[in-house]
């Protein structure tokens, strides 16, 4: 005995067993083997696929993009608080003073060169690092305008003298 697994053409599948290979053939093309279900005689072996193999890629196309963040994180400015409280004006400018120590002890001092050298480090031309030095406000202009990001740098407590 031989088990086939059986389809009819509206799709209904089921299985049944034959003496041989040949039986089934010989049933099949006189019209004997039919489907169970709607009784049609066009039947056929169904092909053989295991059950995981089928795919619902309709489905999965209509899954819903994933939803961006609602807030993204702010800008990177938002990261130095400003002083709101009392004595705002004195922590300004510890503030500030901090900012510049900072520059001044990480950065490095490229004088009256900096518009060039801001120009070659964002262009790739020279090693990127931090630099601080004087530019014209013409030539801060011009850098923030090529999309090149300088600050100006607060001025120090001795520059009075
Ligand atoms: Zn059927």
């Amino acid at each position: 005995m031989i088990r086939f697994t059986l389809a009819c053409a509206s799709g209904h599948t089921f299985e049944s067993w034959f003496p041989s290979g040949s039986a089934y053939d010989e049933q099949s093309a006189r019209g004997l083997v039919t489907c169970p279900i709607c009784n049609s005689p066009e039947v056929a072996k169904a092909p053989m696929a295991p059950a995981v193999a089928r795919t619902d890629r309709g489905k999965q196309d209509r899954l819903p993009a994933p939803q961006a963040p609602a807030e993204a994180a702010g800008p990177a400015q938002a990261a130095l608080p400003l002083p709101m409280i009392a004595e705002p004006e004195r922590q300004l400018r510890a503030l500030l003073r901090a900012v510049r120590e900072h520059v001044v002890a990480t950065a490095e001092h490229v004088g009256d060169r900096f518009a060039d050298e801001a120009r070659a480090i964002h262009y790739g031309e020279a090693e990127g690092r931090p630099i601080y030095g004087e530019a014209s406000p013409q030539e801060a202009r011009d850098l923030v305008e090529e999309g090149i990001e300088v600050m100006p740098l607060p001025p120090a407590p001795d520059d009075r003298h």
